[in-house]
C-alpha cells in the first residue's frame, strides 16, 4: 500500500498537471513536464491515468513544418459531476453541474412545512439518484456534494427522520459516508454569496455585500472573492438589526428586529394573523398581486425594514456593490418601493451615490448552485478526482 506522504505528493502532482492543462489546453506531455517542473516519467504515469479515467482527453497529433507534433491534452469537464443540495424547512433543491460549473439539471421538491429542519441522508441521496437517472447520468460520475442549509452554521441542526438531532457537521459526515464522496456544508446565504461572486452579479466585484431575503435575512461580505465568516461563522446576521418604530417580537427574544417582519417565516405568519390563508411565500405574493391589501401591507413593512438594514450596511461599509437575492424579491415593487424609500431616508447620500444596488432574481436555485461551486473550489478537489470516484455508492 502506498504511504500517506506518497499519496499526498501524488495528489499535489495531479493538481499541478490538471491546472496546467486547464490553463493551457493542448499542452503535450513533454510541455506539461516542463510547465510543472516534473519528471517526464511522473507526468506520463499520471497523465495516462487521467486519460484512462476520461478526466483528460487527447487531441490528435498535428503536422507542423518540424514534423508531427505530439498529442495534446485537454481537460474534460464532462468526465465527472458535482451535486448541490439546498435544504430548507419547506423545500429541497437539487442541482447537478459539470466540472466547469455548468448546470446540467435542477429539481425542486416542495414538502409540508416543518418546524425543524428534518431530513434523512438516504432520502436526499435517493432523490438525487432519481434526478441522475432522469438525466441518464451514472452515479459513478458523482465526485462531490455541496450542502446549503439554513445558517448560521455554528448553531444549525438537522433532525433526521429517525429522530436524531445532528449538527451540520455530523449530518455532513453521515451524508459523506452514505454517498462515499466528499461533502461540503455551509449556510444558504454563504452558498448564495459564493454563486453571486463567481457566476452572478458580483463576479466582477472586488468588494460586495450579498443580502439574502430568505428563511431569515442574512448577509455575506465578500472581499477579493473571499467571504468574511466571523467568529464561529456567525457574521452577517443582518436580520437581527433593530428597526426604529418596530415592536414585533423576534425569535431571538428581542423586539423590532428586521427578521420579525421580513423573514419569509415572519411574512407568512403575519399574513396568516391578518386572516389570509397562505402556505408559502409564493402564495403571499400571489394574494398581494391579486389585490389583498393585508398581504400588500405586510410586504411593504418587510421592504421598509430591509431598506433600513441595507442603509445601515451602506453607512458602515460603503460597499461598491450590494446584491440582494432571495425568494422575497419576487414581490417586486410591493416590496421594493418602500425598500428604496427607506434606503433614501437612512443612508448617507455620498455613500449611497457610490453604491451599485442590484436585485438579482435571475438565478434560480442559487443556493444549490453555490453549494456545487463550493465543492469545485475546495483546495484538494482536483487532487481527489482520480483517487475517489464515488464508485461504491449503494443507494436504496
Ligand atoms: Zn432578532
Amino acid at each position: 500500500m502506498a504511504s500517506p506522504s506518497f499519496l499526498e505528493m501524488r495528489s499535489r502532482n495531479v493538481v499541478r498537471i490538471l491546472q496546467a492543462v486547464r490553463q493551457q489546453p493542448g499542452l503535450s506531455r513533454a510541455e506539461v513536464s516542463r510547465c510543472c517542473d516534473l519528471a517526464k516519467s511522473t507526468v506520463s504515469v499520471i497523465v495516462d491515468e487521467l486519460v484512462e479515467s476520461t478526466i483528460l482527453q487527447e487531441i490528435g497529433s498535428r503536422e507542423s513544418f518540424r514534423g508531427r507534433r505530439p498529442v495534446g491534452l485537454i481537460f474534460n469537464p464532462s468526465s465527472r459531476i458535482v451535486a448541490g443540495i439546498s435544504l430548507d424547512h419547506s423545500r429541497t433543491e437539487f442541482v447537478i453541474c459539470d466540472l466547469d460549473a455548468t448546470v446540467l439539471a435542477v429539481r425542486t421538491k416542495k414538502h409540508a412545512r416543518r418546524s425543524s429542519l428534518q431530513y434523512s441522508a438516504s432520502t436526499l441521496l435517493s432523490e438525487l439518484q432519481r434526478l441522475l437517472i432522469e438525466k441518464k447520468i451514472d452515479w459513478t460520475s458523482v465526485c462531490g456534494i455541496g450542502l446549503a442549509a439554513p445558517g448560521p452554521l455554528s448553531s444549525g441542526y438537522v433532525v433526521t427522520e429517525s429522530g436524531e438531532n445532528l449538527d451540520y457537521e455530523l449530518f455532513r459526515t453521515k451524508l459523506a459516508r452514505e454517498c462515499n464522496c466528499p461533502v461540503v456544508v455551509d449556510s444558504n446565504t454563504n452558498m448564495a454569496a459564493l454563486a453571486e461572486s463567481r457566476t452572478g452579479a458580483a463576479r466582477d466585484s472586488e468588494e460586495a455585500l450579498v443580502i439574502r431575503l430568505g428563511h431569515e435575512v442574512r448577509s455575506t461580505l465578500i472581499i477579493d472573492h473571499k467571504q468574511l465568516k466571523g467568529a464561529q461563522g456567525r457574521a452577517g446576521e443582518l436580520g437581527h438589526v433593530s428597526v426604529p418604530g418596530l415592536d414585533e417580537r423576534c425569535r431571538c427574544g428581542r423586539r423590532g428586529c428586521i427578521n420579525a417582519v421580513a423573514s419569509v417565516d415572519a411574512v407568512i405568519s403575519l399574513c396568516r394573523q391578518q386572516g389570509t390563508a397562505v402556505q408559502d411565500i409564493e402564495e403571499v405574493i400571489s394574494a398581494a398581486l391579486r389585490g389583498d391589501k393585508k398581504c400588500q401591507k405586510v410586504l411593504s413593512e418587510a421592504g421598509r425594514a430591509v431598506g433600513f438594514g441595507i442603509a445601515s450596511c451602506i453607512n458602515v461599509l460603503a460597499p461598491p456593490d450590494v446584491i440582494v437575492t432571495g425568494r422575497l424579491i419576487a414581490a417586486g415593487n410591493m416590496l421594493l418601493t418602500p425598500l428604496h424609500e427607506a434606503i433614501e431616508k437612512y443612508a448617507v447620500a455620498e455613500s449611497l451615490r457610490s453604491c451599485n444596488l442590484i436585485f438579482d432574481d435571475s438565478q434560480n436555485h442559487i443556493e444549490a448552485i453555490g453549494a456545487s461551486l463550493a465543492v469545485l473550489l475546495q483546495d484538494d478537489f482536483l487532487g481527489h478526482l482520480v483517487s475517489s470516484p464515488a464508485s461504491n455508492l449503494s443507494i436504496s
